[in-house]
């Protein structure tokens, strides 16, 4: 591989070089979403951000299995394992079975992904689909006297584990100050210390999701599908396990007790978190009722909207954020990203055609170069995105004559800047969408002016390009004739 990359490990707090386990090869984790209502935009950048980093990694060549699972069962509303579980409400509240809840959701999850262009995963398992797995994890953890089984249900004593591992590890938390910021266990509790928590819960007879276990009918706890799913299918140890931030702890934590207490390693090498998508300032939440859903964007039914936007612009909307940075959601971002969207995209469509001389004016291999530098530091998609830029002004040039390229560089920048639009940052054009009708627009536009100024009509040739100007639109005239970019 003669890229190396760069990435940045929670774990470490710091960038490191990517080096897999296997030669060639990755394996990939991420937490999936919880399917018991509409994925909303924050969801979708977390997922979105993933995709890049699996399209980037294949397009350097390494072989990827790329494992995302589907929550369908544990996620309870608390987070000290109280509550009801999500999926068992919503079936609760709507008369159904749990599910049909997790079947309408799912299907929905992969539509939207499919009109973000996400690729699909390698491997999509289910946490229903797991439970043999589950059960056998938590009988290892017993037997190495890391959990205990409690009125039927089974934790995982947290401060036992501390004294041999680390409990903080990822999060950077101190296990005294996580003790001392938990509610204290009042005489009824099951736990043994506050910070335990649910490997199994024991099934209340209204629960309707059940499963019989060694320790009676019940179901098991949030994290430890996780762990169940990514080792079953990418071993006790692998490379990348990514997420939302906001799933840093407990839930990435967790699991990294469990498994090292399964296996006596930790699991993975590489954490990545992608950062909140923000709305009004508030991260974008379910709970809260603080969102957007993709499809209001693309209907523009929503009051913070002020038009219907294309899928495309708003995931290069997203892409050009840094995934570790927050990223607040706003009609005007939306619409400054989709004119930069419409430019980058004419000026590719334009590169094709572009008339070829014996040599260029600018150095095509650095500015190539410049594109991998960016992806190889940390998938730094607004860097990528802003040397693409540096070539755009480069094409508009070369379009109006006063720039050059040659037949060789010419393909080489055409299909370098193919392969980061649409494989890596996984846009696609927008067919018939604004850019054709600007196209057409602007050829009749321009083919006015043009018989303005065979007749000397200058007021209105000059009134064109000056109203085109306050529009976001230049006109340059040249010895070649006129051309036109956005600005
Ligand atoms: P959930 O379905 O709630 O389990 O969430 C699915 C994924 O979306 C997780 O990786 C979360 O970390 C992520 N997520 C939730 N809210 C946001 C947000 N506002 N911005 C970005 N990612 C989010
Ligand atoms: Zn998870």
């Amino acid at each position: 591989m003669d890229n190396q990359v760069f990435l940045y490990n929670s774990l470490k707090g710091e960038k490191e070089k990517l080096e897999p386990l296997h030669e060639g090869r990755i394996g990939m984790y991420v937490c999936g979403p919880t399917v018991y209502s509409d994925v909303h935009l924050g969801n979708c950048r977390t997922f979105i951000s993933f995709d890049m980093i699996y399209r980037y990694l294949s397009h350097l060549g390494y072989k990827v299995r790329y494992v995302r699972n589907i929550t369908d069962a544990g996620h309870l509303e608390g987070d000290a394992d109280e509550g009801e579980d999500k999926i068992a409400k919503k079936a609760r509240l709507e008369a159904l079975e749990p599910m049909e809840i997790v079947q309408r959701y799912t299907v929905d999850f992969r539509k939207v992904m499919g009109q973000f262009n996400a690729l699909p995963p390698s491997i999509e398992p289910t946490a229903t689909g797991h439970i043999i797995e589950q059960i056998e994890i938590i009988k290892t953890i017993i037997d190495n006297g890391l959990a205990y089984e409690s009125n039927g249900s089974v934790y995982f004593d947290v401060e036992k584990y501390n004294e041999k591992h680390d409990y903080g590890i990822l999060s950077k938390r101190k296990i005294e100050d996580l003790i001392s910021n938990t509610r204290e266990l009042d005489g009824q509790s099951e736990k043994r210390g506050r910070l335990d928590f649910a490997l199994w819960k024991n099934a209340s007879p209204t629960h309707i999701m059940r499963w019989p276990s060694p320790w009676g009918i019940g179901f098991p706890g949030w994290h430890l599908e996780c762990t169940a799913m990514s080792t079953k299918y990418l071993g006790d140890q692998f490379d990348i396990h990514g997420g939302g931030m906001d799933l840093k702890f407990p839930h990435h934590e967790c699991e990294i007790a469990q498994a090292t207490a399964t296996t006596g390693v930790n699991p993975v090498r590489y954490w990545l978190h992608a950062n909140m998508l923000t709305l009004n300032g508030k991260k974008m939440s379910k709970s809260t009722g603080n969102t957007l859903l993709p499809a209001e964007l693309f209907s523009g039914e929503n009051d913070v909207l002020e038009k219907a936007y294309d899928p495309m612009v708003v995931r290069f909307f997203m892409m050009q954020a840094h995934y570790r940075s927050m990223l607040d959601f706003s009609s005007d971002a939306l619409t400054a990203s989709e004119k930069g969207f419409n430019k980058l995209m004419m000026a590719y469509a334009d590169l094709v055609a572009l008339k070829t001389s014996n040599e260029s004016s600018e150095d095509v291999d650095a500015l190539i170069a410049s594109f991998y530098e960016a992806m190889n530091d940390d998938f730094n998609t607004p860097v990528l995105i802003a040397k693409m830029f540096e070539a755009v002004n480069w094409i508009n040039k070369i379009k109006d004559g006063s720039a050059t390229i040659s037949k060789s560089d010419l393909q080489k920048l055409s299909d370098t800047m193919g392969a980061m639009i649409f494989d890596v940052l996984g846009l696609q054009t927008v067919e018939a969408g604004d850019n054709a009708v600007l196209e057409a627009t602007m050829e009749i536009i321009m083919e006015i002016r043009k018989n303005a100024r065979e007749q000397k009509d200058w007021t209105t040739s000059d009134l064109i390009r000056d109203k085109l100007s306050d529009a976001g639109i230049n006109i340059k005239d040249s010895k070649e004739g006129a051309s036109w970019s956005l600005n």
